[in-house]
Parts: structure tokens; C-alpha cells; sequence
């Protein structure tokens, strides 16, 4: 038999009773929910930290409507539920992206990565929007530039302190950062193609009063023409104006381009599921049409589907609930109250 190098690098894990495919809030309260159900469980996430959109789009933005924080920021919720789930030591496995589900010997599942094997009786869907990346911008100037001055993300707003940043887009991300920076970056100008504007009023206002007030810049009508550099450090961007077809050069260390992502549901497509465009159609128990695969959080659509983390967290427990009945008919379908459980150290009623 031949062994290719790339087969020899495949490395077979530990087989668990539950595997959940995404690390996002969805998938993160299913691994809680799964050690508090007494079943081994772990988590495969394309991404190189957990979290999903929270930690990858925006861990600096806080959330309002997380049932019990009158806000909180994304990377402390997705902290809180990394700790949640880390009561029960339950492995996170990050920069694996899954590109098949195939079914094993045993009855169970083996969740095929491009460098491993996760052998599984059950699985549970928490994939989100797919795996996803950030929309790029699209003049050829600014390819050479990712990483040495765009960033796809804003991780820590700190990496901007005392610089000129530049952000490209009319959204609520965009408006956002150039909300949040100001008083942060040395200086911040945005810049949108038209005059319309995708962004919740009030942010979109404070931006126009800050730019008014020469806090920040605003510039409608333009996009990118060029990056200008000194050496190989970005200085600054020529702009184009849409309308009148002149250019201006605006101070530039770094770009943000908040022009949305890009999803893909790349293999699940073709694991035999119920789809309705993008989205799993799933049942009242979260049941995706295929015995042992259940789904949660954005990646499910049904009617009255709310894609909201509070909905997420909801169908994970039910997702969870189902494939430890399903893998132990004799253990009940509902969980019980947490506040009774022996696994915490309470006592039954
Ligand atoms: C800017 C912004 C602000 C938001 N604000 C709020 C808010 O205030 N309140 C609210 O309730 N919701 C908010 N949301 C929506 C919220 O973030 C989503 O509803 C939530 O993240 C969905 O969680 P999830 O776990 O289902 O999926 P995701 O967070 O999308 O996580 C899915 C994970 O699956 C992984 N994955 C996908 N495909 C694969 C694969 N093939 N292999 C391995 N891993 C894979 C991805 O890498 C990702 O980590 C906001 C969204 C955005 C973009």
C-alpha cells in the first residue's frame, strides 16, 4: 500500500461520545452542556482561537442582550463560556477545518479534518455562517499589504494607539471603529463608495458630528486608488473620488476594511442533511434528517429562527440533550435543574 506524506501527517484523536463542529457560542455552551450530561465531547474549529464571529468580527464590541449581562464585551463572553466548558476539561481543537463526515465501522462518525481524525458516536453541527472570512478588498494595490498594514480583524484597538488609520466601509462595523477609535488612533478617516449608510443612526451621527467637529474624517463617494509607501511601510492611501474622478492622499499606518465576510459551507453540503439555501433545516430536536447529526446556533434554520447567540445557547442544550438520549436511551431526555445536580456537588431534592 502506498502512504502519502500528507496521510502520514493525519493524526487520530482520542474517540469521544459527542463532537461538536464549531467553537463559536453555540458550539462552546454544547460542550459545557455535554460534560454537565456526564458524555466525553470535544470541539473542531477551523479558526485559530474559539469563539466564532465573537472572537474572529468583533471581541472588542460589548453585547447587550446575553440573558444576565446588562452587557458584556464578545471576548469576555466567549472567555466566560471557554471557562464554563473548561469545568469539565473537554479539548477546544482550533485550525481544524472539517472537510468530511464519514461514517465508521462502529456505527459512529469519524470528523475528517485536513490534518486529523475525530472519531465520534455522535455529532453535533454548530457551524455557524461556515467557515468564514473576512470580504477583501478588492483593488489589486491592496494584496500585498494584508498583514503588513490591513487587518482583517481589529483584535486589540491598542495596536492603533497613535496611528493614522483608515477604515473602508458604510456598515456597523465600520462606523463603529471609527466611533471607537477616535481618541485611540492619532487619526481615523473613513471611506465609503456612496452616501448610504448600512449603520445603526446614533453611530453613524456621533461619526458626522466627530467629522464636523475635525475629530475624524468622512469621506463618501471615494474608494481605494493606491497604497503609498516608504520602504516597505504603508504611509498612506490615495483615495479616488467617485465623482469628480480627482485623488486624495490621506496619512495611512494601517486599513481596516469592514466590507462583511465571506461564508462557505464548503463539505456539509454533501453529507446527506436537510439544506434550505445555506442553512440546515433542522426539527423541533434539532435533528438535521441524519441519525447521530444534530445541529445548532446560526448554522439552523426553522420557521420563526432567530440568528442570536440567546437562540444559540437554547438549541445547544436541546442538540445536546437529544444525542445523550439517543447514545443512552436509559438516561432521560431532560437534564434535570443544574442547581440539583451531584456532578456540581448539590444534592437531589
Ligand atoms: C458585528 C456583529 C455583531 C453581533 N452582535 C450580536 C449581538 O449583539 N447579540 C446577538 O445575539 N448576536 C449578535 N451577533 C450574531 C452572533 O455573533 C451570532 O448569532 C453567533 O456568533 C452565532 O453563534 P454560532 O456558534 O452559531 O456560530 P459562529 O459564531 O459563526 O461560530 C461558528 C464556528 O464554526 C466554525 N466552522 C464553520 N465551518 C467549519 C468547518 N468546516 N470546520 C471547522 N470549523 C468550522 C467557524 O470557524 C466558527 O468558529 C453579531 C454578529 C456580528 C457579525
Amino acid at each position: 500500500m502506498v502512504v502519502t506524506g500528507e496521510i502520514c501527517r493525519m493524526r487520530t484523536h482520542e474517540p469521544r461520545d459527542i463532537t461538536i463542529i464549531g467553537g463559536g457560542p453555540a458550539g462552546l455552551f454544547a460542550l459545557f452542556y455535554a460534560g454537565m450530561r456526564g458524555a466525553t465531547a470535544q470541539i473542531v474549529d477551523a479558526l485559530p482561537q474559539a469563539g466564532g464571529q465573537l472572537a474572529a468580527l468583533y471581541p472588542e464590541k460589548f453585547i447587550f442582550d446575553v440573558a444576565g449581562f446588562p452587557r458584556v464585551l464578545a471576548k469576555d463572553l466567549v472567555a466566560n463560556l471557554v471557562a464554563q466548558a473548561g469545568q469539565f476539561a473537554q479539548p477546544i481543537h482550533c485550525g481544524q477545518r472539517v472537510v468530511a463526515l464519514e461514517e465508521a465501522a462502529d456505527g459512529g462518525f469519524v470528523v475528517v479534518t485536513e490534518t486529523g481524525h475525530f472519531p465520534t458516536r455522535a455529532v453535533i453541527i454548530a457551524a455557524g455562517i461556515g467557515a468564514f472570512a473576512a470580504r477583501r478588498l478588492p483593488q489589486p494595490c491592496a494584496a500585498p499589504w494584508y498583514g503588513r498594514g490591513i487587518d482583517e480583524a481589529v483584535l486589540a484597538p491598542t495596536r492603533y494607539a497613535d496611528r493614522h488609520v483608515v477604515i473602508i466601509g458604510g456598515g456597523d462595523s465600520a462606523f463603529d471603529w471609527a466611533h471607537q477609535l477616535q481618541g485611540v488612533a492619532a487619526s481615523v478617516t473613513l471611506v465609503h463608495r456612496s452616501d448610504r449608510f448600512r449603520a445603526h443612526q446614533a453611530t453613524v451621527d456621533a461619526v458626522l458630528a466627530a467629522a464636523a467637529e475635525g475629530r475624524a474624517a468622512v469621506h463618501t463617494f471615494h474608494e481605494l486608488a493606491d497604497v503609498v509607501a516608504e520602504g516597505d511601510r504603508m504611509v498612506a492611501l490615495e483615495l479616488r473620488d467617485l465623482k469628480t474622478k480627482t485623488t486624495r492622499r490621506v496619512p495611512c499606518d494601517f486599513v481596516l476594511p469592514m466590507l462583511g465576510f465571506v461564508s462557505d459551507m464548503g463539505p456539509m453540503a454533501t453529507w446527506g442533511l436537510r439544506l434550505e439555501q445555506d442553512e440546515l433545516a433542522v426539527d423541533q430536536t434539532m435533528g438535521t434528517g441524519r441519525a447521530g447529526v444534530w445541529a445548532c446556533g446560526d448554522v439552523t434554520t426553522y420557521p420563526g429562527k432567530l440568528k442570536l447567540i440567546a437562540t444559540g445557547f437554547a438549541e445547544a442544550s436541546m442538540a445536546v440533550n437529544q444525542a445523550v438520549h439517543w447514545m443512552h436511551p436509559e438516561k432521560k431526555l431532560s437534564p434535570g435543574h443544574s442547581s440539583n445536580l451531584a456532578i456540581f456537588g448539590q444534592k437531589d431534592d
